[in-house]
């Protein structure tokens, strides 16, 4: 919401459990929750613990999902933003939000600080294609990459930044001390579509073994959210119809919904 500087959780809920597929994504932070675990066994040879990593990828693929889970891995506090929060923002707002964040993170770390869409605030500067003022969004960028710069190699806070366009991304973001590791997240491809639906499946009371493999089939192009959807999605289907469980034919009904979604986007889009 809008009064609230931002989101402070510790979430200790999630963890890579709920993470479908991305192994190499989730390899990739498992590396940052042992930094965040265990900073002194990474600093004792001189080593500086990464401040920053870029998760880059389509939406609805799991980024905020795996930012989630490192922090509910590590244990730590989840501190999370969203570049489009700044849109609408007054002059110096923008500014002294990122400020306050990062104070913030810094008392409670370790911790984690998750920057959703940063591209609204990260885009190359010079470039007008931001709808607020240019003036603030550079305010406000320049503002995050101080706060990097100040952290010292004890500060133990890393910031997880997530796009869609990391090619629009001002190059100042990913030079060396900022976000300088990016790890892809992938649209999921048949065998990590099954496993999604294994893990959306967990809560939902089906009426016989359900065909995993059938429903990855019927799924191309669906991200890990759309997934959920089908699920969340097949369980209503089921209960509007007054059934005790949820069948193959209304997970089918549910694809095709979802599926006249997708296609009604696009439209737009287009
Ligand atoms: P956006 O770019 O739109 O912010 P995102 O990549 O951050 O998207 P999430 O918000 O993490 O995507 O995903 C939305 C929801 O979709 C998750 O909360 C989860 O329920 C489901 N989901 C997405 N990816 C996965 C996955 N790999 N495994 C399990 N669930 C997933």
């Amino acid at each position: 919401s809008k009064a609230k500087l931002f989101d402070e959780k510790t979430d200790t809920r999630t963890s890579f459990k709920d993470v479908a597929g991305l192994e190499g994504a989730k390899e990739e932070v498992e590396e940052i929750v042992e930094f965040l675990k265990f900073p002194d066994k990474y600093t004792s040879l001189g080593g500086k613990i990464p401040k920053g990593a870029l998760l880059v990828g389509p939406p609805g693929t799991g980024k905020t999902l795996l930012a989630k889970a490192v922090a509910g891995e590590a244990k730590v506090p989840f501190f999370s933003l969203s570049g489009s929060d700044f849109v609408e923002m007054f002059v110096g707002v923008g500014a002294s939000r990122v400020r306050d964040l990062f104070k913030q993170a810094k008392d409670k770390s370790p911790a984690i600080i998750f920057i959703d869409e940063i591209d609204a605030i990260g885009r190359a500067r010079g470039k007008n294609n931001f709808t607020g003022s240019n003036d603030e969004r550079e305010n406000t960028l320049n503002q995050l990459l101080t706060e990097m710069d100040g952290f010292g190699t004890n500060t133990n806070v890393i910031v997880l930044a997530a796009t869609n366009r990391a090619d629009v991304l001002d190059k100042a973001l990913m030079r060396a001390g900022r976000f300088d590791r990016q790890i892809y997240v992938d649209l999921p491809d048949i065998r990590e579509r099954k496993e999604i639906f294994e893990v959306h499946l967990r809560p939902i009371k089906t009426s016989e073994a359900l065909d995993l493999d059938f429903l990855a089939r019927q799924t191309p192009g669906f991200s890990g959210a759309d997934i959920a959807n089908v699920c969340n999605e097949a369980a209503l289907i089921a209960a509007r119809k007054e059934k005790k469980a949820v069948n193959k034919q209304d997970f089918l009904d549910a694809v095709d919904r979802i599926v006249g979604g997708l296609e009604k986007k696009n439209k737009i889009i287009t």
